[in-house]
């Protein structure tokens, strides 16, 4: 079973490989971007840590909207609501219980996904965050670790993608070539269950 503690965990691993890779991030989002993916998700997670240690939500969901509200609050940017978007949604999937099983969580991600993709409109072979997260929930039945795998799988493949959605799709073929920044922090996350049940 999953706890709040785990959720926190799960959090400030993310927030610790953000931060560590916020720079390749940034990097990332240059050649098909305006170059703010990494400094906008380090400053958005760096947020959600402090929250979470000053208000310590004690059940899994409570955790998880919080957070997700502080991304929304404290992230510009297309990424800022997304991301927001799908931790608040999978928090209010999983309602007021205590702990939650695998099998829970990963039908309340799933919501999470479905509502990130309502949000902005973008399918599998946009190339954007939803190439790792669909992936990763597909997965998730078989375990944190195979989600991790199609994460990071799924970022690599939008590498030849022409962008259909965001910023990057304003440059038609020119996307071509070039990894997606909100693929790659999106398998970052996914890799933060692993940290977290470790
Ligand atoms: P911005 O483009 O506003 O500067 P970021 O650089 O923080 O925001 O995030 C860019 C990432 O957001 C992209 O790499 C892509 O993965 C994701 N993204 C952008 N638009 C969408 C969308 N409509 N649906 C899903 N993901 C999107
Ligand atoms: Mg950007
Ligand atoms: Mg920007």
């Amino acid at each position: 079973m999953l706890d709040a503690d785990f959720f926190r965990r799960w959090m400030t691993a993310t927030a610790a490989s953000v931060s560590r890779e916020a720079e390749r991030l940034t990097a990332l989002d240059s050649p098909i971007g305006d170059a703010d993916h990494g400094s906008n998700l380090q400053r958005g997670f760096a947020a959600v840590t402090a929250t979470l240690e000053k208000e310590a939500p004690d059940t899994p969901g409570a955790v998880l909207t919080l957070a997700g509200r502080q991304l929304i609050s404290t992230v510009g940017g297309a990424s800022g609501p997304l991301y927001g978007t799908l931790l608040r949604r999978t928090g209010k999937a999983l309602g007021d219980a205590g702990e939650v099983s695998e099998d829970q969580f990963a039908e309340a991600l799933r919501a999470g996904v479905d509502a990130v993709m309502t949000l902005g409109g973008a399918t599998p072979g946009d190339k954007t965050m939803i190439d790792a997260l669909v992936p990763a929930v597909d997965a998730l039945g078989d375990g944190f670790t195979a989600a991790r795998a199609a994460a990071e799988e799924g970022a690599l493949a939008t590498t030849p993608l022409q962008a259909r959605k965001g910023r990057a799709s304003y440059l038609g073929e020119r996307s071509i070539g070039h990894q997606d920044p909100g693929a790659t922090s999106s398998s970052l996350l996914i890799a933060g269950l692993v940290e977290a049940a470790g």
